[in-house]
């Protein structure tokens, strides 16, 4: 079975085709610019890579420049669009309704659009994506959600402690994201134990542009630090993550900023940006750390301190944790944020080996053999349990 992977954005639709017999990415890709300009990144692995500058006014003409590179004859990877057997989409906002993935119907598109509320930016993006990949192709779709995993936290953890008619009236809790992402590395965690998930209490810290830990207990999430939305918990690129909500109440009078503007600066101008001044990429603030920028080094301090404060409080949630592990852009490529972060965790016995903290590409363990927890660095794969999802559901239609 060959299984599209979609990820829509507002203006952007990235793609994988993969072959579920050998879980084999096929060909992947990105189109940017959509409804703007327009224009198509595509791979076909071990073929020369393709970009195309055609217009792309919406996202139906995304899809269709997508189909047109799968099917080239030179940079393509089928002969025929009957070739895919079924479509899995991200969607970015589950709400209370989806618990796990589902085969998209009427009913769940409709839910979906519901939820839109939550994810305002995100989820009309993904029903777009869904329509326009409906209108030419007739296969089954499968909508995996970035909240499903969460959705088995308990009260306590989900619950904001503000009057209860608000958790009736808006349905305002604790929802989490990066779900995929926390369910893929902790189950890869347990592979590479050799543990069976249901023994196991891992904590996975998803560090990238935005950035979430989640403990995961047994192969559930019992907690996690996005909130209501994704600005909340740990320190990100632009995002404040975590802070006394009176300061939002103060700086609005002072400044006299309307809701737009306050929300810009949380989310656009906060985080290691907002503390360094330098950048939100943290190859630039590491870079302006070595040429002594004070600042540049207390927001990589800050930022890691905060992880480390996460964690130090899912181990006493699960009363425990045996594996550790760090994923996405920083969590696995930057090896000084891994090794400052672990350095904060010394109470719990670990020791990290230099030499493995500083390989890449790859699945590692990055522990010493006396360390008493295992800490490791886990690509994520979000794309890869997408097509999963969606060929298990698929598979079980017939
Ligand atoms: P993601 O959102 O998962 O794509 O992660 C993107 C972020 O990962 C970038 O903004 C960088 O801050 C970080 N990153 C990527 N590569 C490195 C690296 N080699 N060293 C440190 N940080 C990195």
């Amino acid at each position: 079975m060959k299984i599209l992977v979609v990820n829509c954005g507002s203006s952007s639709l990235k793609y994988q085709l993969i072959d579920m017999e050998t879980e084999t990415l096929l060909a992947k890709g990105l189109c940017e610019r959509i409804g703007i300009d327009g224009r198509l990144k595509h791979e076909a692995i071990g073929k020369d890579k393709f970009v195309s500058e055609e217009p792309l006014k919406d996202h139906n003409d995304a899809i269709q420049a997508v189909l047109k590179a799968l099917l080239d004859s030179e940079h393509g990877v089928i002969k025929s669009v009957d070739e895919i057997d079924a479509v899995g989409h991200r969607v970015a906002h589950g709400g209370v309704d989806f618990a796990k993935s589902v085969l998209i119907t009427p009913e769940v598109k409709a839910a979906i659009d519901r939820n839109s509320e939550l994810a305002p930016l995100h989820n009309p993006a993904n029903l777009i994506g869904i329509e326009a990949c409906e209108k030419i192709m007739n296969v089954p779709m499968v909508a995996v959600f970035d909240t499903a995993f969460h959705q088995t936290m308990p009260e306590k953890a989900y619950l904001y402690a503000i009057p209860y008619k608000y958790y009736e009236k808006y349905k305002i809790r604790k929802y989490g994201f990066h779900g995929t992402s926390h369910r893929y590395v902790s189950q890869e965690c347990a592979k590479m134990m050799d543990i069976p998930i249901e023994n196991l209490k891992i904590i996975t810290c998803h560090l990238g542009n935005g950035g979430s830990v989640c403990a995961v207990q047994g192969g559930i999430s019992i907690d996690t630090s996005m909130g209501f939305t994704p600005l909340d918990g740990l320190v990100m690129g632009t995002r404040s993550g975590s802070i006394d909500p009176a300061v939002i109440l103060f700086l609005m009078r002072k400044e006299n900023l309307s809701v737009d503007e306050m929300d810009e600066i949380l989310n656009k101008q906060s985080g290691v940006f907002g503390i360094s001044g330098v950048s939100s990429d943290f190859r630039d603030i590491e870079e302006a750390e070595s040429e002594g920028n004070e600042r540049a080094a207390i927001a990589l301090d800050t930022f890691a301190y905060r992880v480390a404060k996460t964690i130090g409080s899912y181990v006493s949630t699960m009363n425990g944790v045996d594996a550790i592990v760090f994923t996405a852009g920083l969590g696995e490529n930057g090896s000084s944020t891994r090794q400052l972060i672990c350095s904060y965790l010394g109470y719990l016995g670990i020791e990290i080996d230099t030499y493995k903290n500083s390989l890449r590409g790859k699945a590692t363990e990055i522990t010493t053999k006396q360390s008493r927890v295992q800490v490791y660095v886990i690509p994520t794969n979000e794309e890869l349990v997408i097509a999963r999802d969606t060929n298990e559901i698929v598979s079980n239609l017939n």
